[in-house]
Parts: C-alpha cells; sequence; structure tokens
C-alpha cells in the first residue's frame, strides 16, 4: 500500500473555499463529489505537469478538461497572450485578430462557412438553439440522455456527467415551461429517432448533439444513428448541430465531423479553440449564420466576446496544431494507454469497459458482464465505487485522472512515452492494490 502524501496545505485551502464559495468550486466538475474526499488545489501547471499546493506533481490527463491539447505554458500561446497583454485586454470594439480566428476556424471545420465568437461553451449551445429555433421557425429541440451542452435551461435535461454524477439529473431552478420543447432520446436510439420524426418532424427545430460523447465518459456514436440523424433532419427541414466544444480540434482540427464524414448544419465550439482562455463560437452555413444580429434578427451579444487576449491564444494554439499535427501522436499515445489500462484491468481481473477515440478515453468500472456501454442507462451502470479506489489510488502514484467515472481523460501532445509508460505502471500498481 502506498501512503497517501500530506495534502494539508489543500485541506486548508478547501476549508476556507467552502465558507466563501459555495461548495468551495467555481464548477461542480471540480469538487471531487463523485469519487469522493477533498478537491487538490493546484498553484502551477507546465508542459503535461500539475503542481498541487502542497508542492505535489502529477501527470495531468484532464487538461483543464479539454482545452490544453498543446499541454500548459506551450511558448507559442504564452507569447500571443504576452503580445496580446502589451496591447490592451479589451476594447468592445473589432479587432483584425477576431478576422484572423475566423479565418482559422472557418478553413478548419467541414461545416463552418461564417462563425460567432462568444465566451463559454454554454453560451455557444444557447446561442445555436436559438438561431436554429430563429432560422426554422420552430420550437423542439432533440437531445440525448448523458449528452451535456453547458448550463443552457433548455438543455439541463439528462445532462450527463456534473448532473449525473450528483444526481440532479433535472435541475431546480429549471422550469418546466424552459424546458417543455426539449425532447431527450438515448444515444444511438436509431430507430426512437426514426419514430420521432415520424410523428413529429414538422415542430423540430434542431438535433443538438456531442457527435462523439465525452459527458457521459466516453461513448462512441453508431454510424447509422449520425447519417439517421443527418438524412431526417434534412428531410423534415431541421438542422442537425454538432457540439464539439470537447470534440473540436481534439479528435482531428477538423473536429468529429472531419473523421466522420457527415457535415451538420451548425457547429458549436469552446475549450481548445481559447487555447485555455475563456472563448467558445458558434458556426455554420452562411444563410443560416446570416440570420444573427446584426447581420439579421436573432438576438445575441457579448460584452467581452472575442475578447483580444482569448483570440491570440486561441489563434496561437489553432496555428499550432495546424503547422505540427499533433494527431498521429496522440493517437499513438491513446492506443498505447489503453492497451496498458486493458492489461493492468486483466491481471487485476477488474472488468471493465473501455472506450478510446484518439486522446479522449474512459476505462468504466463494470459490475459483472461486460456490457458494451453505448448510451446513458448501460453507462450508468458503471461501478463508481471501484472507479473512485481506482481514481485514488492513481492520485496517490501521481497521476491525476478525471474525478468522475463520467468524464473523459484528455492526454496532451507534451505527454511523452515515458509518461504513458508510468500511467500504465501505476495503473498496474494501483488496479493490483484495492
Ligand atoms: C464543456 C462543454 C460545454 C460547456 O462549455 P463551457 O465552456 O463549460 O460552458 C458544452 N458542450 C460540451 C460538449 C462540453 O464538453
Amino acid at each position: 500500500m502506498t501512503a497517501s502524501p500530506s495534502r494539508s496545505r489543500s485541506h486548508e485551502a478547501f476549508a476556507r473555499a467552502r465558507s466563501l464559495i459555495p461548495g468551495g468550486v467555481n464548477s461542480p466538475a471540480r469538487a471531487f463529489g463523485g469519487v469522493g474526499g477533498e478537491p487538490i488545489f493546484f498553484e502551477r501547471a507546465d508542459g503535461q505537469w500539475l503542481t498541487d499546493i502542497d508542492g505535489h506533481r502529477y501527470l495531468d490527463y484532464i487538461g483543464s478538461w479539454g482545452p490544453m491539447i498543446l499541454g500548459h505554458r506551450h511558448p507559442r500561446v504564452v507569447a500571443a497572450i504576452e503580445r496580446a497583454l502589451s496591447r490592451g485586454t479589451s476594447y468592445g470594439a473589432p479587432t483584425e485578430g477576431e478576422n484572423h480566428l475566423a479565418e482559422l476556424i472557418i478553413a478548419a471545420v467541414p461545416s463552418i462557412e461564417k462563425v460567432r465568437m462568444v465566451s463559454s461553451g454554454t453560451e455557444a449551445t444557447m446561442s445555436a438553439v436559438r438561431l436554429a429555433r430563429g432560422f426554422t421557425g420552430r420550437s423542439g429541440i432533440v437531445k440525448f440522455a448523458g449528452n451535456y451542452h453547458g448550463h443552457v435551461d433548455a438543455l439541463l435535461v439528462a445532462a450527463g456527467s456534473s448532473a449525473a454524477t450528483l444526481g440532479v439529473p433535472d435541475s431546480p431552478g429549471v422550469t418546466a415551461g424552459a424546458t417543455q420543447d426539449t425532447i431527450v432520446l438515448d444515444y444511438n436510439a436509431t430507430e426512437a429517432l426514426e419514430d420521432l420524426f415520424a410523428a413529429r418532424g414538422d415542430e423540430i427545430a434542431a438535433v443538438l448533439l456531442e457527435p462523439v460523447v465525452g459527458n457521459m465518459g466516453l461513448v462512441v456514436p453508431s454510424h447509422d444513428f449520425l447519417a439517421a440523424a443527418r438524412r431526417l433532419t434534412e428531410k423534415h427541414g431541421a438542422l442537425l448541430v454538432f457540439d464539439e466544444v470537447m470534440t473540436g480540434f481534439r479528435l482531428a482540427y477538423g473536429g468529429a465531423q472531419e473523421i466522420l464524414g457527415i457535415t451538420p448544419d451548425l457547429t458549436t465550439l469552446g475549450k481548445i479553440v481559447g487555447g485555455g482562455l475563456p472563448l467558445g463560437a458558434y458556426g455554420g452555413r452562411r444563410e443560416i449564420m446570416d440570420n444573427v444580429l446584426p447581420a439579421g434578427k436573432v438576438f445575441q451579444a457579448g460584452t467581452l466576446a472575442g475578447n483580444p487576449l482569448a483570440v491570440a491564444a486561441g489563434s496561437a494554439t489553432l496555428e499550432e496544431l495546424s503547422d505540427h499535427s499533433p494527431y498521429p501522436l496522440l493517437e499513438r499515445h491513446g492506443a498505447r494507454l489503453e492497451a496498458g489500462f486493458r492489461a493492468a484491468a486483466a491481471a487485476a481481473g477488474v472488468p471493465v469497459w473501455i472506450a478510446r477515440r484518439g486522446s479522449m478515453m474512459t476505462m468504466f468500472f463494470q459490475k459483472g458482464d461486460g456490457r458494451p456501454v453505448v448510451d446513458w442507462p448501460t453507462a450508468s451502470m458503471s461501478d463508481t465505487k471501484a472507479y473512485g479506489r481506482f481514481f485514488w489510488g492513481m492520485i496517490d502514484r501521481g497521476v491525476y485522472l478525471p474525478c468522475s467515472q463520467y468524464e473523459a481523460l484528455f492526454i496532451s501532445a507534451a505527454h511523452t512515452d515515458a509518461d504513458i509508460d508510468a500511467t500504465v505502471a501505476a495503473a498496474h500498481a494501483a488496479l493490483a492494490d484495492r
């Protein structure tokens, strides 16, 4: 048994935080509710490493929940932020930097001909839903259980990760009125989607989905399911919206839509597009996007939208990803980590279902039969207590994984072969020692 290192300063900081901030955290995903125990407070990050306030170092597999695909403090990103900083932090007026980032996004993402920048993924999905409704003149939004689209009232139904972990699938404060036009189906439920469109196709403004789900742990779509979503929306005059806040620039430079070969009408972005600063975006076909104010009448605005520092960090990140593609390396490291975790679980006799695409992965701890995880009903049968023990075993060995069974881990371009091997060794030890 490895002795747990002292985290007394984190313990004190959390006690103080709890008296100041609800639950001691500014976002519930950080609260360790899904694994038990107290969150760790950090003071710095470099490359693939996090350092906590008690001086312990961890290999980082959350990367700020996705944005840090290049690792922390990448020199090109830091230099871009410093250049922007020297010219002022916000003007509330247009800049050439926004044109530059817009050009990069449009060149990268197959479905995007025009793009609007906002400050978070939540704002991007909220705005895309409003635009889809404004464009089609319809109300219905189809979403899928276990897909998370930010804390938009209309979308806080069966919303995956934080909501699932905390056991509040429907939040108090979200009124029945706010969700009355939201229709929830199971992910990969192709027949249910067909039946819904057959019955109510002319009421549906949009089908909104994570094209590869990260927010109930990693769940991959069947090709039939995505193809049906594309075909049915087109046939019935609804829009297909891919929420690529997590998968955009992560699974490929052009996002999941590049590798899946299905082009949505609208795409939402966040996380990587801001390079670690607060930035989101939504975009799509020109004739749809030109309905957004002031080109059109669908209202959407933001005081800090397209903030110069965030735009600089995002542009530098996208340029680096495009100049020095990390995707083959991320795939190789992902495959190595997957094989290592599989072997560690088998050696310890622990039943798991491992799902991975590129640098995103989840090892679902199963209660028995090794059933494939394809949707929220199958994901939610996971043994979260077993995941919690594994999480702490890895923490004690210097590996920081997502603090919930229902979140994907992220590998960054800064991780080395040696890091992956050390992580696999830690997994062998953590799983053997339970
Ligand atoms: C993180 C996430 C969001 C919300 O983005 P925020 O920046 O946290 O508001 C929306 N959709 C998906 C798929 C996400 O992973």
